[in-house]
């Protein structure tokens, strides 16, 4: 018997007949005698939808009250499988995230949590009650709703294992696990039977949208055992947890990453100077416009030029602001794309094989995909292309490093496949 932190996703709980499915998963688990916290996103489509809502009344809705109207899409659904699970006989309790006091910062839209009421929690679940927690929400010291960003569901649901000290905490989602790339791009995946809190925060952060990257560092520093597994097909999911098995040979390559919300800006002509780079950049930060990977070249008459990347969000903005700033930067001329997509390769056993990164060039230029950007870590390495080359240069990349089927190399590591 354990006690579980079950998290259901959008697509998960998207309709009453799925709400009632997942109900029905949530009583087996009782009936296997496992305690069980679940956690719930909206119905698929609700969170946007309330945003497009308040982008009618204003192009900048002001944080607070967004966070107020965003937040209602999990207030729904908890209510919704709490009554499901009532109506099938068993003991439930929804809850929002004021009411087991989940307290974040103050930043609305994407807050971090601070500490939760675990009491609370657990005295339910001593009474043999199922807790449904609102994922997604939290409150500050002063009582202000607050969300905590996108797919912020996945880290209420580590956040509450983490403090109710569950035994596993599994993120139930409209895939089978985490694969080696995204299935929806390429069918021929691989889905991944372990994977390292590392590997996973990488492809994470590069854009692998199965789960939020907070989740995967909450989980990673607090030691949570998180597993991705389907709501709707059985199977064993994915386990992402330390590599127990230090000192093994790693696979070279756990998965590729890719990120549609790029945006590229471009200044030319600027002189080679000190602080150029941050009289460029500087104006950039103060708009509070994070910067991804940088690239400046030195053109040898004494000017350089300097190309960055931003959320293409923050597309707009940043060239405005460039653009106002090329006279006093004396830059020749500035320009922009948001045409452009980043693909990355993860694998910490890139750290003891070389040779990996002119192997993606390779395949990339046979496949006559220009690279604009490189950057390298120790266990990744990301190109800026075309976002018409995306499909493409993933599938290419799948199949030239060998992750469709299992090799013997990949047989007995961390990245075993199933
Ligand atoms: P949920 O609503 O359950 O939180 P998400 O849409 O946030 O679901 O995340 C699941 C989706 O993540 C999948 O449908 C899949 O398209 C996408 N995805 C991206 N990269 C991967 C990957 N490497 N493995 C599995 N799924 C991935
Ligand atoms: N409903 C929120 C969103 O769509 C949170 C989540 O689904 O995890 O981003
Ligand atoms: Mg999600």
């Amino acid at each position: 018997m354990a006690l579980l932190v079950q998290k259901f996703g959008g697509t998960s709980v998207g309709s009453i007949s799925k709400i009632q499915h997942v109900a029905d998963k949530v009583i087996s688990a009782r009936e296997q005698g496992h305690d069980v916290v679940v956690v719930v996103s909206a119905m698929s489509g609700e969170t946007n939808r309330l945003i497009d809502l308040a982008k009618e009344i204003s192009t900048a809705p002001p944080p607070r009250e967004l966070d107020v109207l965003v937040s209602t899409g999990e207030q729904v659904t908890i209510a919704l499988l709490s009554m499901a699970l009532i109506e099938k006989g068993h003991s439930a309790c929804s809850y929002t995230g004021t009411q087991i006091s989940l307290l974040t910062d103050d930043v609305h839209g994407k807050a971090r949590i601070r500490s939760i009421n675990s009491e609370r929690i657990l005295t339910d679940v001593k009474k043999g009650c199922v807790v449904v927690v609102a994922g997604f929400q939290g409150v500050t010291d002063e009582g202000h709703i607050t969300t905590l960003g996108r797919g912020g569901s996945d880290t209420s649901a580590v956040a509450v294992a983490a403090a109710i000290n569950a035994d596993e905490c599994q993120i139930y989602t409209d895939v089978k696990g985490v694969y080696t790339t995204d299935p929806r791009i390429e069918p021929k995946a691989r889905l991944l039977k372990k994977i390292t809190f590392e590997e996973m925060l990488e492809m994470a952060s590069l854009g692998s949208k199965v789960l939020q990257i907070r989740a995967v560092e909450f989980a990673g520093k607090h030691n949570v055992p998180l597993r991705v597994l389907s709501t709707f097909e059985e199977g064993e999911g994915t386990l992402i947890n330390y590599d127990e098995e230090g000192g093994m040979e790693q696979a070279l390559i756990s998965g590729i990453a890719f990120n549609r919300d790029e945006a590229q800006i471009t200044i030319t002509g600027v002189p080679d100077k000190p602080g150029i780079a941050f009289q460029i950049l500087g104006p950039i930060a103060k708009a509070n416009i994070e910067v991804d990977m940088i690239v400046q070249n030195v053109a040898g008459d004494e000017t350089t030029d300097f190309t960055f990347t931003v959320h293409r969000n923050d597309y707009d903005r940043s060239l405005e602001i460039l653009k106002k700033h090329a006279v006093e930067l004396q830059a020749e001329d500035v320009s922009g794309d948001d045409t452009i997509v980043k693909v990355s390769m993860v694998g910490v056993g890139m750290r003891s094989h070389a040779g990996i990164a002119s192997k993606m060039f390779e395949v990339l230029s046979k496949e006559s995909i220009n690279i604009r950007m490189i950057s390298t870590s120790e266990i990744k390495i990301s190109v800026i292309i075309d976002e018409k080359y995306l499909e493409l240069a993933v599938r290419a990349l799948h199949s030239a490093f060998d992750l469709e089927e299992p090799s013997p190399q990949n047989e007995e590591n961390s990245l075993s496949e199933t």
